[in-house]
C-alpha cells in the first residue's frame, strides 16, 4: 500500500470514528471541528519541525517520524546526500585542475572584468613576483610596462606582447591574453629568453657578416676595375671572365646591401617625419640610374597630394624596389603605371605592370627572404630575393600592408595601403 493511501485511510478512519461517536452523542459537528483542529495542529507541528531541520542545513539524519512526513524527510535527505557527493567530486576535479595549472611551466593568471587578479599559478607568482595578497589587485598596478598596459587596454588580443619579467629583467616573456566566458580573460606568459637570444644572435651574425664582407668586396671591385682597364681585349676568355666577375661582385654587393638594410629595419628605432610622397615618387621615377635608365616607361599619376608620417629613406627603398621589380619583370617596351590615391580606408600606392605575372601559389611566398620564382625567363633576371622582404618590413613599420594581385601572362599589381591616420602636413 502506498504512503498516500495509508494517510488517506487514517483520515477516513478518524472521520468514521468521529461520525460514530458524534452519532451516539449527538455532538458530530463539535467533534468534527476538534478532529480538523487536531489534524491541522499536527501538520503545523510537522512543518515547523521540518523547517527547523532544513534551516540548519538538513545536516545529519532526519528526525524520527511516520507516514508521508517520513517520506518527505527521506527524499530531501537523499537529494542532499547526492548533492554532497557531487560537490565532493566537483571539488576534487577543481583541485586536480588547480594542481595541473599550478604545475604548468607557463604563467597563467585569471583576470576579472576590471583587470583584477582572480587567480594565478605558481609560475605566474614567480615570473611576475605576485603575492597571495595581490588577489583582487588590478594587474596594471603590478605590471607597469607601457607596452603591456597598452596591450591590455587595446582589447585586441590577436597578437602577443614581449616584455621583461618585473622580477628579473634578464628574463624575456611573451605575454598573450585569451578572453573566455563572460568578460573573463586568461593571461598566459611564456619564457622566451632563449628564443630571443638565438634570434638576436642570428640578427647579429647576419649584420656582422654583411658588414665584414663590405670591405673585401670593395677591394675586389677596385682591383677588378683596374684589371678591366688594363685589359687590351686580346684574350676573349680574360675579357669574358672579367665581365662575369664584375657581374657577380655587383650581385654580392647588392646582397650585402639588402641584408644590411633588412637588419637595420629589424633593429633600428623608427624615425618619423612628414614625408612628401608625391615629390618622393616623382624623384624616384626620374632617377634613371636607380631604375635602369628606363624612367620613361613609368606613368605616374598623383591623384592626391597627401603626405604621410614615416621614414623617407625607408619609404624610398620600398617604392624603389617595387618600381624596380615592375620594370625588371616586364617586357622592355611595356608600360608601368604608378598611382598615388586615397580611397575610403587608406592612402594607396599601386604599381601595375604588364609583365609575366606571378602564379597564385607563388604570391604568398614572394615576400619571404630569398624566395625567387623559378621560371626560365625570370632566372636570367638579376636579383637577391630580398627586395619584397624589405618592402614588407618597411610597410609593417608604417602600419601599412602590401597587397599583390597578379595574373600569369597579363601582369601584376603591387599596392601599398597606408592608414588614413598617417596623413600629415
Ligand atoms: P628579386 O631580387 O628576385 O627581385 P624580390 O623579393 O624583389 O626579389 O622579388 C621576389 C620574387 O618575386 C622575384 O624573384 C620574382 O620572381 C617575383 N616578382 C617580384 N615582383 C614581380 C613582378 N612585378 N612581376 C613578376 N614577378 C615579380
Amino acid at each position: 500500500m502506498g504512503v498516500w493511501q495509508k494517510e488517506i485511510n487514517t483520515v477516513i478512519l478518524l472521520l468514521l470514528a468521529t461520525a460514530i461517536v458524534g452519532g451516539i452523542t449527538g455532538l458530530f459537528l463539535p467533534l468534527l471541528f476538534l478532529l480538523m483542529l487536531g489534524l491541522l495542529m499536527y501538520q503545523i507541528a510537522q512543518i515547523s519541525r521540518f523547517e527547523k531541520w532544513i534551516s540548519t542545513g538538513g545536516r545529519g539524519k532526519y528526525p524520527k517520524t511516520t507516514g508521508i512526513w517520513e517520506e518527505i524527510y527521506f527524499h530531501v535527505y537523499r537529494i542532499k546526500k547526492n548533492e554532497k557527493r557531487r560537490k565532493k567530486k566537483l571539488g576534487k576535479m577543481i583541485d586536480q585542475f588547480r594542481q595541473s595549472t599550478e604545475a604548468l611551466p607557463d604563467a597563467a593568471v585569471v583576470l576579472g572584468m576590471d583587470d583584477e587578479i582572480e587567480w594565478a599559478n605558481k609560475a605566474a607568482r614567480e615570473v611576475f613576483g605576485l603575492q597571495p595578497s595581490d588577489k583582487g589587485q588590478r594587474i596594471p598596478n603590478l605590471i607597469r610596462y607601457p607596452d603591456f598596459i597598452h596591450y591590455l587596454k587595446s582589447r585586441n588580443y590577436k597578437e602577443s606582447v614581449i616584455l621583461p619579467s618585473p622580477v628579473d629583467n634578464r628574463i624575456t616573456l611573451e605575454v598573450r591574453i585569451v578572453p573566455y566566458g563572460a568578460g573573463l580573460r586568461l593571461l598566459l606568459a611564456q619564457d622566451v629568453t632563449q628564443l630571443k637570444k638565438m634570434e638576436r644572435m642570428r640578427k647579429d651574425f647576419v649584420a656582422n657578416v654583411s658588414h665584414e664582407l663590405r670591405t673585401p668586396l670593395t677591394v675586389l671591385k677596385g682591383y677588378l676595375e683596374t684589371l678591366q682597364d688594363m685589359d687590351d681585349g686580346q684574350s676573349p676568355l680574360l675579357t669574358g671572365s672579367f665581365q662575369q666577375m664584375q657581374g657577380q661582385t655587383e650581385r654580392m654587393q647588392h646582397l650585402v646591401d639588402d641584408l644590411l638594410l633588412l637588419t637595420r629595419l629589424e633593429t633600428q628605432q623608427k624615425k618619423s617625419q612628414c614625408v612628401d610622397v608625391p615629390a618622393l615618387l616623382t624623384q624616384i621615377c626620374k632617377e634613371g640610374d636607380t631604375l635602369e635608365n628606363t624612367s620613361s616607361r613609368i606613368e605616374l599619376t598623383l591623384e592626391t597630394a597627401a603626405h604621410i608620417t614615416g621614414d623617407e629613406q625607408e619609404l624610398r627603398s620600398a617604392f624603389t624596389n617595387l618600381l624596380g621589380n615592375a620594370l625588371k619583370y616586364s617586357p622592355e617596351d611595356s608600360l608601368v603605371k604608378a598611382r598615388w590615391y586615397q580611397d575610403k580606408e587608406s592612402i594607396v600606392l599601386a604599381i601595375e605592370d604588364q609583365g609575366e605575372g606571378i602564379a597564385k601559389t607563388d604570391i604568398p611566398r614572394v615576400t619571404e627572404r630569398f624566395y625567387r620564382v623559378e621560371t626560365k625567363r625570370l632566372k636570367k633576371v638579376n636579383g637577391t630575393g630580398l627586395g619584397l622582404a624589405i618592402v614588407k618590413h618597411v610597410l609593417m613599420r608604417h602600419d601599412a600592408h602590401l597587397n599583390i594581385t597578379s595574373e600569369l601572362g597579363k601582369g601584376s599589381c603591387f599596392s601599398c595601403h597606408f592608414p588614413v591616420k598617417r596623413v600629415c602636413g
